[in-house]
């Protein structure tokens, strides 16, 4: 007998689900399955993260309890387009062929009016991100009153992205009596109110979460200092380039600096964030899938629907602010009895961080070293050199050599080989200037940015304006107004820097630079707060490059205080 219909399922799901390869549940499966299944429905935690098949585990037991009628039975709420895109597609498979099941998926961003047409079907299943559900409950496009059941996944997310007032909302909606079923991968206390608040000694099945840690992630960090993060990052591509990896970054503006700095240097890297319309998002995912590159750099909130299950490494080039958001990240390798590594890169300042991941979230991390720029380059040929060894000579490879062998003149194999290894070499050195040894001790002074005193600002002028970081606060200072004391760490690149500014201090500092110009170009001063909490889309650009009040450029000579300047005003 097949393992699903064991669980109680109905014959027309697991056919469905035979058809779709599903030979065995998954842990979560066989656990919530029966459960959910059970007459007297129940309310149910599910203590799991994407990828261990929790969206059937919910999914297969609701479509089997979905009665013969043209009420809405049914609500699961996500956390994001993509996420309750995805479920959608799932619960559509799981019912093929069941006429009484019809399933719509709302979300934000799209249309609404398409949405209320075609909720205008018997719809039995909602799957809804909640601010558009919210909206359309405004529209009197939905019932909910019939609702049996109502899925909460991801909830840890959801709160984390301000959904509580409107799942409070669209909650007072339904009947006092359906049930509700939580899915979550963490349980922080804002889901621990939710429970308290909606349900009724929920039954609780916990998989590979928190608790109990993904055997198959080897967590890993490493200590350099911020400014040479990005090398040491290219160093582990260098040396893996076989490697499948999503990177996460804190904020869109990194997000996409450090994608378009490693395309640069010729790494299959793009950026994945809230700024790119939804085409363009599809597309990077598409090249991703097809494995046009190498790596995707992402915010937490652009990742969230991602849905890739093969990738060997994730790198966190800056720590969450929420550290729980760190298992979801990790959770995205180490899929599917596969291995991988989630690597942190830490300043010499953040040991303490790593302690509390460890601490909090039971997981153990390993210290791991930047190869040097000679291990790196030994490691690289002892790879390429296993790789060539390994190949299989096309049967046309022949051919093309006695085209070409006469351009290789009389080249002895050694010097054949110190001209291949040469051209490999080349390659890892393209990026110049760089330090051999990137590791740092631990310590450190407490890092300004700690202390939580200061908001982090983005402003589009850079090493490439000809100024140093002393021109820079002068600068800033001089048009803001705020005293250069309330300044604190610089990151300076080639075409934008970010500030720290004391967040007493700080107030309408970004308005103070609209309609200021450098040699024609606007300069735009933003708030860098666009990370996890910063959703997708909006942003704060408020369209500094229209208004020109005023022409300006950053003369380090106008410095109020008239004193030294470095003599690298911009050319
Ligand atoms: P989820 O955790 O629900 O996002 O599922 C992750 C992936 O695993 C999805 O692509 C599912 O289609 C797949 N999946 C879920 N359950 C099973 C199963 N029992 N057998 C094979 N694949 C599964």
């Amino acid at each position: 007998m097949n393992k699903f219909s064991q669980l109680g399922l109905s014959q027309v799901i697991v056919d469905n689900l035979e058809k779709l390869g599903f030979e065995n549940p998954t842990p979560v499966q066989e656990k919530a399955i029966p459960l959910l299944l059970n007459q007297n429905p129940t309310d149910f935690i599910g203590l799991a993260q994407t990828g261990t098949g929790k969206t059937a585990a919910f999914g297969l037991p609701l479509i089997d309890l979905i009665e013969d009628n043209n009420s809405t039975q049914a609500l699961v709420m996500a956390p994001t387009r993509e996420l309750g895109q995805q479920i959608a597609v799932q619960l559509e498979s799981f019912s093929k062929g069941i006429k009484s099941v019809n399933i719509e998926v709302v979300y934000g961003g799209a249309a609404i009016t398409n949405q209320m047409k075609a909720l205008k079907s018997p719809t039995q299943i909602i799957v809804a991100t909640p601010g558009r559900l919210k909206d359309l409950i405004n529209r009197r496009a939905v019932k909910l009153e019939k609702v049996q059941y109502v899925v909460l996944d991801e909830a840890d997310e959801m709160l984390n992205m301000g959904f509580k007032e409107d799942i409070d909302e669209i909650l007072s909606y339904t009947n006092e009596d359906r049930v509700t079923w939580l899915f979550s991968a963490t349980m922080p206390n804002e889901v621990r109110k939710i429970v308290s608040k909606y349900m009724n000694n929920p039954l609780e099945v916990a998989v590979n979460t928190v608790q109990q840690s993904n055997k198959d992630i080897t967590h890993q960090f490493v200590i350099t200092k911020n400014n040479n993060k990005l090398a040491a990052i290219k160093r582990f591509l260098d040396l893996q380039p076989e490697m499948r990896a999503v990177m996460f970054c804190r904020t869109k503006w990194q997000t996409q600096e450090i994608a378009d700095e490693l395309g640069q240097l010729g790494y299959g890297v793009e950026a994945l964030h809230g700024d790119l319309s939804q085409s363009q998002r599809d597309a990077v995912m598409k090249r991703f899938k097809t494995r046009s590159m190498q790596m995707l750099v992402a915010t937490d909130v652009a990742a969230r629907g991602i849905d890739v299950n093969d990738l060997t490494h994730v790198f966190n080039h800056t720590l969450p602010d929420q550290l729980e958001s760190y298992t979801h990240r990790s959770g995205r390798t180490g899929r599917a009895g596969k291995k991988g590594v989630s690597m942190v890169f830490i300043n010499p300042r953040e040991g303490n961080k790593i302690k509390e991941l460890e601490k909090k979230l039971n997981v153990s991390f390993e210290r791991v070293e930047v190869p040097t720029l000679d291990e790196l380059k030994s490691k690289r040929i002892h790879n390429w050199a296993n790789i060539i060894v390994n190949t299989n000579v096309d049967q046309q490879s022949g051919d093309i050599l006695n085209e070409v062998a006469h351009l290789f003149g009389n080249l002895s194999k050694e010097d054949l080989l110190k001209r291949l290894i040469t051209t490999q070499l080349d390659h890892l050195t393209s990026g110049g200037g760089e330090e051999d040894n990137l590791n740092e001790a631990y310590g450190g002074s407490p890092d300004k940015r700690d202390r939580g005193k200061f908001n982090r600002y983005f402003i589009n002028v850079g090493s490439i304006d000809g100024l140093t970081k002393a021109d820079l606060v002068h600068y800033m200072a001089d048009i803001s107004g705020i005293e250069r004391r309330y300044f604190g760490d610089i990151t300076m690149q080639k075409n934008r820097s970010y500030v720290d500014i004391d967040s007493g201090k700080d107030r309408g500092i970004s308005l103070k630079f609209e309609g200021i110009e450098i040699d024609g170009r606007a300069i735009r001063v933003n708030k860098d707060d666009q990370g996890p909490s910063g959703g997708f889309g909006g942003g704060s650009d408020k369209g500094g490059f229209k208004k020109k009040k005023r022409k300006d450029r950053p003369r380090p000579d106008k410095r109020r205080d008239g004193g030294r300047r470095s003599g690298r005003g911009r050319r």
